[in-house]
């Protein structure tokens, strides 16, 4: 069975106990696919896969109870990926009143603004293809924090540097200190919490 390769069960062993069931009627046929688990005690849960959303219930789950749970994952799943839409499709509006507001000589804007998961840089911007990738670290920051990264990608839509010209720009955004500060703060602070697995590393040489 090729569903098998994106189980999330690391370690099933055998494989038994794991059934591909049919897909249930009122949902988009090959879209929804069920999964029976014997693993599965009591929860239920679902996952995207590639065009799929797959649902992984218990074994044991009745038919009835199969009809009732299935629809309400697959939408919360559905909510969950609108939600994640919206606030990209945010981060690029708040991009555009950024530049309208503090760089109006900047016309160019974003074909895409994504959350990214990175540890090392807050944002990333791509001038070939137009993309801004913002830090999900940035997700419960402030909003001149996040509006300062934004903005910053958003200048290197014109300029790629970080030369005189970009400086400039980047020195109109009104709370440049403070947001610099809440970004270095939440860097020392991670470095500070990274820090003692990095001795437990050393310790255990
Ligand atoms: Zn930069």
């Amino acid at each position: 069975m090729s569903i098998d390769s994106f189980l999330d069960e690391p370690s099933r062993g055998t494989g038994q106990g794991l059934d591909v069931d049919a897909t249930l009627p009122g949902v988009n046929e090959g879209e929804i696919v069920v999964i029976r688990s014997t693993r599965r005690k009591k929860n239920v849960s679902a996952y995207r896969a590639g065009g799929r959303i797959i649902v992984s219930i218990p074994a044991r789950m009745s038919k009835a109870d199969e009809r009732a749970m299935v629809p309400e994952m697959v939408a919360k799943i559905r909510a969950q990926e609108a939600a994640q839409m919206m606030s990209q499709s945010e981060l690029a509006a708040r991009i555009d009143e950024l530049l309208r507001q503090f760089a109006p000589e900047i016309t160019i804007r974003p074909t895409e603004v994504a959350w990214r998961a990175m540890r090392e840089r807050w944002g990333s911007c791509t001038s070939l293809d137009r993309t801004i990738r913002i830090s999900d670290r940035l997700k419960g920051a402030p909003a001149h924090a996040l509006d300062f990264v934004l903005f910053h990608e958003a200048i290197h839509l014109e300029i790629s540097d970080h030369g005189p010209g970009f400086k400039a720009i980047l020195a109109r955004f009104p709370q440049a200190e403070l947001a610099g500060a809440y970004l270095d703060g939440y860097e020392a602070a991670e470095t500070a919490l990274a820090m003692p697995q990095e001795l437990k590393k050393l310790l255990n040489k």
